[in-house]
């Protein structure tokens, strides 16, 4: 037979084991991740679905809520004609059937001169100011034109001849070099009249701003006119009046030249009216198309309106008999103001994250719970501005996932699969050792028990051979030729015992036989043979008892087993010492029976082991000891068959002590 080296049988086993268990359960993995990522695909285009639903319901609320807002801003202007309205309507304009527009509300700086509600010189001079206008330019007569503009301003019920009278008073005491007064007359002016005109085309309020503007220059006062400055530019960002855009120049114009010094509000004042300029003159190019309608069969038209300047919407319907109407909405703004209905709407459960971007990229607004990476992005409608509307579903973590939908079971199928193939594998390896290990200690009991039967058959086979020539002569010789052929076959028959024991308890075949047993005067007996058979001489075997030992309960040959090998052990690893202790004594309900030696010890590590059978600590090995190592092991199991206890101390190089006890009764 071919001998197996235990390296190439334990790859052939981790091959069978690659083969049988590892493949399949790499199959079965690779098949159950399929599963996940084909369910998370599933997964995915539902999702995807959904998500295209609830754009769809996105847009078509925003197409459905223009004609609320319509509704709404209608009423309103309706209700209040000064009324400003909603902050997100530029303009709402009717346009009659000859083709010329109204403004209805709107959010324009200033207004082209078709679109003014009042046109410049409708009204004219007061005719109760010539007098005034006579003493002041023709006659030079300062004072006395101050007196008359003061009386006329007391006296007149008409509002325009009041102005004008003011508006003179302030002059005059400008041109009497009185600033003090003239400031404290304009501050009046800018107050009280905001909302109006000067000739019907100036408003009132921003010539008396830069008049005191130009009063506190000639005073070197920088800081009030600072001041004045940004009040009169933010009274141009939010005009009170309508006036065209001549005004509107020549006012940006004056701001511009007489501040002189840097404010970076004002500067960002100026950035701002500049931005709004833009957009009203690309309002008010907006406004002037004739016919600016979406080839729609609605009765509403909805047209987008991208540009650098603006994003809205341009809507426009039919009101009645040629009558039609539009308005502008400031994109933007209209939809940050719905958003949170319009989101509420299609998600009011609040699984969405909603942003929205604009034609450039940049986010107008957003809604995000939680977030995500997978968005998907919708285009707006063509009747809406060039935006994006992104949506994602706010996921559950990724276990909740797995145990919502099915995939969970894919999961744990291939967590158990590696699990499984791990603890198989480890297993395998850790069977393998084993087995190997024991194989080799197997062999080397062969071994070790062939070298210990041969030795003694040897010696009495040469003995006999010696006796049958007759080559022994005295008959003190033979007789002690005789005593050692029978110490060598008892030694032979307790070695064979041990074997054939070992055997009957690895089968589980072993019977004990248990009566009553005389512990004392069994190991007195023991010992008298052992003493004649010692394999040296000079060994003092000193034996320690009580005056009487109680009977106990036990299987006599098992007992005697027991006592041969823990003595033929203290003999065999008494190394240089030559004393042996045995003692026997009773303790609570046991008795216990002692052998101590002075030998070599045993090393903690391998004090639990020598009990495993066929182990031999390696020093033993290595001094050459001979053994098969399956003594302790009997002695194991005979005193677990009595219900006994076995303890161990020792120290290398101090000697060993093994104790047993067996109970009483
Ligand atoms: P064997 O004695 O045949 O080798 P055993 O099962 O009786 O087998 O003992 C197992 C091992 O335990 C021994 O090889 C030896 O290493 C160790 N051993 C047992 N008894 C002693 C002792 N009294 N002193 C030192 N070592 C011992």
């Amino acid at each position: 037979m071919k001998p197996h080296k235990p390296g190439s049988r334990r790859k052939k086993i981790i091959l069978y084991y690659t083969l049988a268990v590892v493949l399949p359960g790499i199959v079965l993995g690779y098949m159950a991740y399929r599963g996940m990522r084909n369910d998370q695909a599933l997964r995915e285009k539902e999702s995807r679905r959904k998500l295209e639903i609830n754009s769809q319901a996105f847009f078509s609320a925003i197409d459905s809520s223009f004609v609320r807002f319509i509704n709404k801003q209608t009423t309103d202007s309706m209700l209040s004609v000064t009324g400003t309205g909603d902050p997100s309507l530029l303009a709402f304009f009717i346009r009659d059937s000859s083709g010329s527009k109204k403004l209805i509300t709107h959010q324009l700086l200033y207004l082209p001169a078709e679109l003014m509600t009042f046109g410049p010189g409708q009204s004219s001079r007061p005719a109760n100011l010539a007098e005034g206008q006579r003493l002041e330019f023709a006659e030079q007569r300062f004072p006395d034109a101050l007196r008359f503009y003061q009386a006329r301003a007391l006296k007149t019920t008409d509002p325009e001849e009041k102005i004008m009278a003011l508006v003179a008073s302030a002059r005059l005491y400008n041109k009497m070099n009185q600033p003090a007064r003239a400031k404290a007359l304009y501050e009046e002016i800018w107050k009280d009249y905001r909302g109006s005109l000067l000739n019907g085309q100036i408003p009132l309020s921003l010539i008396a701003g830069l008049e005191i503007l130009k009063i506190n220059q000639a005073l070197g006062e920088s800081d009030e006119m600072r001041i004045n400055t940004r009040q009169c530019l933010e009274l141009m960002l939010h005009p009170y009046c309508e006036y065209d855009e001549n005004q509107f120049d020549m006012f940006y114009k004056s701001f511009i030249e007489i501040t002189p010094e840097t404010d970076t509000v004002i500067d960002s004042l100026f950035l701002e009216l500049d931005t709004q300029k833009a957009r009203t003159d690309y309002l008010i190019r907006l406004l002037s198309e004739p016919d600016l309608v979406a080839n729609s069969k609605n009765e509403m038209s909805v047209i987008p309106v991208n540009s650098a300047e603006l994003s809205a919407v341009y809507l426009s319907w039919d009101e009645n008999k040629g009558t039609q109407a539009g308005m502008v909405i400031d994109f933007p703004v209209y939809l940050r103001s719905l958003s949170d209905r319009l989101i509420q709407k299609i998600d009011p459960d609040s699984v969405l994250n909603v942003k929205i971007e604009d034609n450039n990229g940049n986010s107008v607004l957003s809604r995000v719970i939680s977030e995500e990476t997978g968005y998907i992005s919708f285009s707006f409608p063509e009747n809406l501005p060039q935006w994006k509307l992104l949506l994602s579903e706010n996921r559950p973590g990724f276990l909740a996932t797995l145990m919502k939908t099915g995939s969970g079971i894919y999961l744990f199928a291939f967590i158990l699969i590696a699990l499984l193939m791990v603890l198989g594998f480890v297993f395998t390896i850790y069977t393998l050792n084993v087995e190997i290990r024991l194989n080799k200690l197997k062999s080397e009991f062969i071994s070790n028990v062939s070298h210990e039967l041969k030795s003694p058959l040897t010696s009495i086979r040469m003995m006999t051979e010696m006796l049958h020539h007759k080559r022994v002569e005295t008959e003190e010789r033979k007789s002690a030729y005789y005593s050692a052929m029978m110490e060598e076959s008892e030694h032979l028959s307790h070695l064979i015992d041990n074997i054939l024991d070992f055997s009957r308890i690895e089968d589980d075949r072993k019977k004990y036989d248990f009566v009553e047993v005389d512990l004392d005067a069994l190991l007195r007996k023991f010992l008298e043979s052992t003493r004649e058979s010692l394999p040296e001489p000079g060994f003092d075997i000193r034996y320690n008892r009580p005056d009487r030992v109680p009977a106990i309960l036990a299987d006599k040959n098992a007992i005697l087993q027991v006592f041969y090998n823990l003595v033929d052990n203290a003999i065999k690893f008494s190394g240089t010492s030559r004393q042996i202790d045995i003692s026997l004594f009773t303790r609570d309900k046991e008795v216990l029976f002692c052998v101590k030696d002075y030998g070599i010890g045993i090393p903690v590590k391998d004090q639990e082991k020598i009990f495993e059978r066929f182990y031999r600590s390696d020093e033993t090995q290595r001094m050459g000891i001979k053994g098969s190592g399956i003594g302790l092991t009997i002695v194991k199991k005979n005193i677990e068959a009595h219900n006994g206890s076995l303890t161990i101390e020792s120290k290398p190089g101090e000697g060993s002590t093994f104790t047993v006890g067996i109970p009483l009764g």
